[in-house]
């Protein structure tokens, strides 16, 4: 398709062109011929005159079928015409030697210009062929050319035909320039691109840093300057703690924008020796080139840290973001590029598991955690296919009523080799692993069925939480699974709460609003757990319909001997009144906070104090002794 465009484009040019010159020379030669015209007139020689007068005219007929578009024919004409006048004068004046014969070469160089190839070679073999006629037609004396006398009107003609021809040549010579310098620049551009093309291939397009290829020379470069200067090379490993997070909830275009922001003020915190590389996705790598002192590469790290910390603000939004790094070193870690990557990273990965937003230098245990770690997600992958897990049940229970109104559902790992595992060690290493989506779908059908079986046993209000990670929401199609998996149980959507943190609402795209909308209109409740942990900001609490706030375990723990906490919780359960949410008190373990918290007005509470999270047989028998003592306690 371009490739025909480009060649119409390139035919039209040659034709507009061809037009161009066709008319430059049939002008020339009609100012040529007037001169001659005047010429002869002035010598008497009105014969020629008329003859040329009347090639005039026609010439100016072909200059009309030029201008009509007609190139081809008009300059087969023109050149015809033009050979069969010289030959005309050649063969009635005087032959060979006559001054018409220097304009052949000119007629040729037109027909070289206008022409075709075979009208060259006609026109040339048949000016060959007259020539030799001539010559051998006088040598013989067939016939006879009388040679002009007159040296002035010779010479005069002879001018006239010799501005023509370099009329001509110029014309020929101001194409080829053209040509050379469109050449020159052709030739120029194709440099260009390939250096583009050379830098293109070394650099990441996105944050124009350089990539792995180039990090990977420089390395070889620095290590053996390094090892004549006896200085080590640090590689700092360089992970985005959440960036796929923030990527799924607000589209590539604002996760774009960060990694050219955080590439900037990489570069912005190193030294220009050092290299800073964008390595694959949110992943980036400096090589620090030989550093002799291990306390400056530390400051670095934390430098890096602070600059990544700095808030990003994106169409309004804003946002911070952590890091996580791992650092290996020459000559201890390795002298090979890719094992010291491969280190940094592992390094980086311990760095993860401590919370992120810090550095860690590479050591050989570490390596038995990043086995550790890839077992641990074999294992999980063979969890989810074979249902290893298990539901415990936490009791909610009504403060006003003394009454277990629902529970939260919270999950466990039966280990085959290692027995029960808690969520606290699994949950976030399956969300980096991109496992919990399907844990989650699990759950989700899990609680829906065994609360169907409980509703249908004659619990009819009862409501059963379950904790929804923000990579639920990530995937985009949460609304669709909860759809499906209540009607597959076919359980009402008022029985089913979606317990989840702060940090998941303050973002408030479009596409989180419309996904709990859509919930939201199925009945499916929704509360914010540890509440109070994470942001100051409180404006999403009127963007989303949520029912419950459920205040963290860390402010309820020991309050009756906290008078600050006693302040916030108050605080926290007065605001939710006035926005007319319910309060869930997390983590009760006495009767004196449970106490606490029915004087405070809190609706309803969870905690050891009534019960541990126990398995679904343990939780009926549980709910009846319970619910049936506090009847009984209310009656009497
Ligand atoms: P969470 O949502 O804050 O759950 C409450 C945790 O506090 C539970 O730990 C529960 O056993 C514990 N707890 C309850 N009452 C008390 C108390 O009186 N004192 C103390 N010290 N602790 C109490 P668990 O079951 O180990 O769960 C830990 C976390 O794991 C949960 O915190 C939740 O964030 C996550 N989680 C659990 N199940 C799931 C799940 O199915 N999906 C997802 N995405 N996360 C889950
Ligand atoms: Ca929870
Ligand atoms: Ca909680």
């Amino acid at each position: 398709m371009s490739r025909a465009k480009n060649f119409s484009i390139i035919t039209k040019e040659h034709h507009f062109f061809k037009t161009k010159h066709l008319l430059q020379f049939i002008w020339s030669i009609e100012i040529t011929l007037f001169l001659v015209i005047l010429q002869r007139l002035y010598l008497e020689k009105y014969t020629t005159a008329l003859i040329i007068f009347s090639v005039f005219l026609t010439l100016l007929g072909v200059a009309f079928l030029a201008k009509k578009n007609k190139v081809e024919q008009s300059a087969i004409l023109l050149l015809v015409i033009m050979t069969g006048l010289i030959s005309y004068f050649m063969w009635c004046y005087s032959g060979i030697y006559d001054e018409a014969v220097i304009a052949y070469p000119c007629v040729l160089i037109m027909t070289a210009m206008l022409g075709n190839k075979k009208l060259f070679i006609s026109l040339f073999v048949f000016i060959s062929l007259s020539i030799l006629l001539n010559g051998a037609v006088n040598s013989y004396g067939i016939y006879t050319n009388e040679i002009s006398q007159s040296q002035l009107s010779g010479a005069i003609l002879i001018i006239f035909i010799f501005s023509l021809i370099s009329y001509t040549i110029a014309i020929m010579a101001k194409d080829f320039r053209k040509i050379l310098a469109q050449l020159d620049s052709e030739n120029k551009t194709v440099k260009q691109s390939k250096s583009e093309i050379e830098i293109l291939l070394r650099h990441d397009i996105l944050t124009s840093l350089p990539n792995r290829l180039m990090a990977n020379d420089y390395f070889q470069s620095s290590i053996s300057q390094s090892s004549r200067d006896d200085n080590k090379i640090h590689i700092m490993f360089i992970d985005l703690d959440d960036f796929k997070l923030m990527n799924d909830a607000l589209g590539h275009q604002a996760g774009d924008s960060l990694l050219i922001e955080i590439a900037d003020r990489l570069k912005k915190t190193v030294r220009k020796e050092d290299l800073v590389c964008r390595f694959a996705g949110d992943e980036f790598i400096i090589i620090l080139d030989s550093f002799a002192k291990p306390e400056l590469v530390a400051n670095i790290a934390k430098k890096i840290i602070s600059a990544v910390q700095e808030p990003f603000y994106y169409q309004g939004h804003q946002f911070i973001c952590g890091c996580s790094i791992g650092i290996s070193v020459t000559p201890d870690d390795s002298l090979d590029f890719n094992t010291l990557v491969r280190n940094a990273d592992t390094a980086m990965y311990h760095s993860k598991s401590v919370g992120g937003n810090s550095f860690h230098y590479f050591n050989d245990e570490m390596n038995t955690y990043g086995h550790e770690y890839l077992s641990l997600i074999t294992d999980l992958r063979k969890a989810i296919k074979d249902e290893q897990f298990f539901l415990v049940y936490q009791p909610k229970i009504d403060l006003k009523e003394n009454k277990i109104i629902g529970a939260e559902a919270l999950i466990r790992w039966n280990h085959p080799e290692k027995g029960v595992i808690f969520p606290d060690f699994f949950i976030e290493k399956a969300e980096k692993a991109g496992l919990i989506c399907d844990i989650g779908e699990w759950v989700l059908n899990e609680v829906c069925r065994v609360c169907k079986e409980w509703i249908d046993c004659g619990a009819k209000d009862f409501v059963i939480a379950v904790n929804i990670s923000s990579k639920q929401f990530a995937k985009g199609n949460l609304a669709e699974v909860i759809k499906s998996v209540l009607e597959d149980n076919d359980l009402r959507g008022k029985h089913l709460e979606l317990e989840m943190t702060e940090s998941l609402l303050i973002d408030n795209s479009e596409e989180l609003k419309n996904t709990f909308k859509y919930i939201r209109k199925l009945g499916v409740l929704f509360s914010v757990d540890d509440f109070g942990t994470g942001y100051s900001n409180l404006g999403y609490l009127k963007e989303f319909d949520i029912s419950t706030l459920k205040i963290d375990r860390s402010f309820i723990y020991d309050i009756p001997n906290k008078t600050k906490n006693q302040a916030l919780v108050k605080a926290i359960i007065q605001m939710a009144k006035g926005l007319e949410l319910n309060t869930v008190a997390e983590g009760i373990e006495d009767l004196a906070t449970a106490n606490m918290l029915i004087d405070f007005e809190c609706d309803s509470a969870q905690g050891y104090f009534w019960s541990k999270p126990i398995v679904k047989r343990e939780f009926v028998k549980l709910v009846e002794e319970f619910n049936n003592e506090s009847e009984k306690l209310a009656i009497s």
